[in-house]
C-alpha cells in the first residue's frame, strides 16, 4: 500500500509483557500488543479522500480489495504493529480506574511525504485486554456518526481527530440501544481514525493513580518530545508550559464547539485529547433550537453534566484532574494551580473573539457589550430558535439602514423567520423584543463601520450554513441500514464546504422537521454504540 511506518509510541514506551488477548488490569506499561479480530465480509462504504491524501494514499489504493481487508482488520500491511493503549479516566465525575482502548486497535504511525506523523487506529475491530465486559465491536449507526462528524468538524475549522474509512464487517452485533431490555442485532462496522496522537488526559491519570511516577515521567516526556516538540526538552518548567498549552488548546476547542453548536455528550477525562482535538464521537449532538441546557446523551439526562452550556466548565474540571495527575512531575501545586486559574480567561478570549466574528464585529468588549450579548442569548432561547440559521441569516441584515426605528418589527425580523420552530411563539410581544435587539445590534455593527459585503464575508466564514444536523445523520443511518450508502457519501460531500451557499443543497440546511423532534437517534442518544 506504500504506507511508511515509524512506530514511535511502541518503540519508546514500555509494553505489557503479556501478549495473549484476555481482559486484565495492566501495570507498568502504556500499551498491550493485540491483533484485530478480522471479519467475514468487509465492504467499504465510504472513505475521506482528504484523509487519504494526508496518508499519501491514491483513490485507486482506497478502492482496492487490499484497502478493505486492511482497514477492516483482516490483514496488517508491512510496517503495521497493532496495539491497544492503557488509560484511565473520570466518568461522569467519578474515578473509573483502568479503561483503555477497549475497542480501538492502533496500527502504528506513518510519516507522510511532508514529514507529518499520523497515527492510525481501527475502532470496532475486536476485543483487547481493555475491553472489560464489552465486545470490542462497533455498530454501523455509531460508526457512520463518528465518520461523518469527524470530517464535518475539520471542514468547520474545529480541531478534531479524522476518519479515513468506514467499512461494514458483514457481521451482526447485539446492542440494547436504550438499556431497556430490548436488544437487537445490528450491522457491525469499523472506522479507521487518524490523528497526530490519540493520547488522552486519562493516559496520564492512570499512571498517577498507579503511583508509577517513573512511567508517568516517561509518558509525559515522550508526549512533549513527539506532540509538543516546539516546547523544547522536558524539564520542570517545560512541564508547566506544556500544561499551559494544553489549557489553551482545550479552551480553543471548546470555544469552537460553542461557535458551531456542538455538544460532545461524554466529556469524561478519557475522552479528552492532550492535543485539544475533539475525540470519541459517541452520543454527541448539534443544537437545533438554541438551548444551553440541552444534552443529547440520555445516559446524562438526569444530571445534564455534559449539557451544551456546561462544556467549558467541564473542560476546566477535566484540566484540574490532569493537573492533579502530573503534579508528581512538578512537585508543587501552586504553579499548576496558577495556570489552571487562567483557563477561564483563555476560554473567554477565544469565545469573545469568535462571537465577535459571528456578529460581524471587529471586537467585543465584555463590559461595554454585556447587555447586547446577554440579550442576544436571551432572545435565542426564550422561543425555539435554530442557532445555525439565526446566525447565518444575521449577515443579511442591512445594519447601515438609517430608518431602523421606523421599520416595522415584521420587516426587520423577516430574514430570520426561517430560524423559528414554533410560529405561535412569535407573538407581538416576543417580536418586539427580538426587533429591539436587532435594532441595538444594527446600531452597534453600523458604528463599527465595516462595509456590508466585508461584514458578510466575515460572518459567513464562521457561521456555517451546513452542519451535521442530528436528523440528517439519522436519515443517512436509516438508509445505510437498508443497504443504501448514497446519503452517507452525499453528506460527506455537502459537509466539505459548510460555509458556502449551494442553491442545489438548500435541503441540507433545513431546520429539524417535526418528525425528528422526539425520534431516537435524532434527539436522544445513548452511550450504546
Ligand atoms: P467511551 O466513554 O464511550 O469512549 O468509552 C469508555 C470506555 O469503554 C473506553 O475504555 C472504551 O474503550 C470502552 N468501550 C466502549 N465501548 C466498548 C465496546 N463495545 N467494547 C469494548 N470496550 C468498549
Ligand atoms: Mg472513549
Amino acid at each position: 500500500m506504500g504506507l511508511k511506518f515509524d512506530n514511535c509510541f511502541i518503540r519508546e514506551l514500555p509494553a505489557d509483557p503479556i501478549t495473549e488477548n484476555y481482559r486484565r488490569q495492566v501495570q507498568g506499561a502504556c500499551y498491550s500488543l493485540v491483533q484485530p479480530t478480522g471479519v467475514v465480509q468487509p465492504k467499504l462504504i465510504a472513505y475521506a479522500q482528504e484523509v487519504a491524501e494526508l496518508l499519501d494514499l491514491s483513490p485507486e489504493v482506497c478502492e482496492s480489495k487490499e484497502f478493505e481487508q486492511v482497514f477492516a482488520g483482516n490483514q496488517l500491511s508491512p510496517g503495521m504493529e497493532s496495539y491497544a493503549t492503557c488509560y484511565g479516566g473520570h466518568q461522569f465525575g467519578n474515578w473509573a480506574g483502568q479503561l483503555g482502548d477497549g475497542r480501538a486497535i492502533n496500527l502504528g504511525e506513518i510519516l507522510n511525504q511532508r514529514g507529518e506523523r499520523w497515527a492510525l487506529q481501527l475502532k470496532g475491530a475486536g476485543p483487547t485486554p481493555y475491553s472489560r465486559t464489552a465486545d470490542g465491536l462497533a455498530v454501523l449507526r455509531s460508526s457512520i456518526r463518528e465518520f461523518l462528524c469527524s470530517e464535518a468538524m475539520v471542514h468547520l475549522g474545529v480541531p478534531t481527530t479524522r476518519a479515513l474509512s468506514l467499512i461494514l464487517t458483514g457481521e451482526l452485533v447485539e446492542r440494547d440501544m436504550f438499556y431497556d431490555g430490548n436488544s437487537k442485532m445490528e450491522p457491525g462496522a469499523v472506522v479507521c481514525r487518524v490523528a497526530p496522537s490519540f493520547t488522552r488526559f486519562g493516559s496520564f491519570q492512570i499512571l498517577a493513580a498507579l503511583q508509577n511516577t517513573e512511567l508517568l515521567k516517561q509518558m509525559a516526556d515522550y508526549t512533549i518530545r513527539t506532540d509538543f516538540p516546539h516546547l523544547g526538552e522536558p524539564s520542570s518548567s517545560v512541564y508547566l508550559t506544556w500544561f499551559d498549552e494544553v489549557c489553551r488548546k482545550t479552551a480553543e476547542m471548546i470555544a469552537h464547539w460553542m461557535r458551531v453548536g456542538f455538544v460532545h455528550g461524554v466529556m469524561n477525562t478519557d475522552n479528552m485529547s492532550i492535543l485539544g482535538l475533539t475525540i470519541d464521537y459517541g452520543p454527541y449532538g448539534w443544537l437545533e433550537a438554541y438551548d444551553p441546557n440541552w444534552t443529547p446523551n440520555t445516559t446524562d439526562a438526569g444530571g445534564r453534566r455534559y449539557r451544551f452550556g456546561n462544556q467549558s466548565g467541564i473542560a476546566h474540571w477535566n484540566l484540574a484532574q490532569l493537573a492533579h495527575a502530573i503534579l508528581p512531575l512538578i512537585g508543587e501545586l501552586e504553579p499548576l494551580q496558577q495556570i489552571l486559574n487562567q483557563y477561564p480567561s483563555y476560554f473567554d478570549e477565544s469565545w469573545l473573539s469568535m462571537l465577535a466574528n459571528k456578529l460581524g464585529l471587529r471586537a467585543l468588549d465584555e463590559k461595554a457589550d454585556d447587555r447586547l450579548i446577554t440579550e442576544l442569548f436571551m432572545i435565542l432561547q426564550f422561543i425555539e430558535t435554530d442557532m445555525t440559521i439565526f446566525f447565518r441569516q444575521l449577515s443579511t441584515l442591512d445594519v447601515h439602514n438609517a430608518s431602523l426605528d421606523d421599520m416595522a418589527n415584521e420587516t426587520l425580523i423577516a430574514p430570520l423567520m426561517d430560524a423559528y420552530y414554533v410560529p405561535e411563539q412569535l407573538t407581538e410581544e416576543n417580536m418586539t423584543r427580538i426587533a429591539q435587539w436587532l435594532r441595538d445590534y444594527c446600531r452597534r455593527a453600523s458604528h463599527d463601520g465595516t462595509a456590508w459585503d466585508e461584514r458578510r464575508v466575515q460572518m459567513n466564514g464562521v457561521n456555517p450554513k451546513y452542519v451535521l444536523r442530528n436528523y440528517l445523520a439519522q436519515l443517512a443511518i436509516d438508509q445505510a441500514e437498508d443497504g443504501d450508502d448514497s446519503l452517507v457519501n452525499k453528506l460527506l460531500d455537502v459537509l466539505r464546504h459548510p460555509y458556502d451557499e449551494k442553491p442545489d443543497q438548500e435541503d441540507f440546511a433545513a431546520k429539524r422537521p417535526e418528525w425528528a423532534r422526539n425520534r431516537p437517534g435524532c434527539s436522544m442518544l445513548s452511550c450504546s454504540s
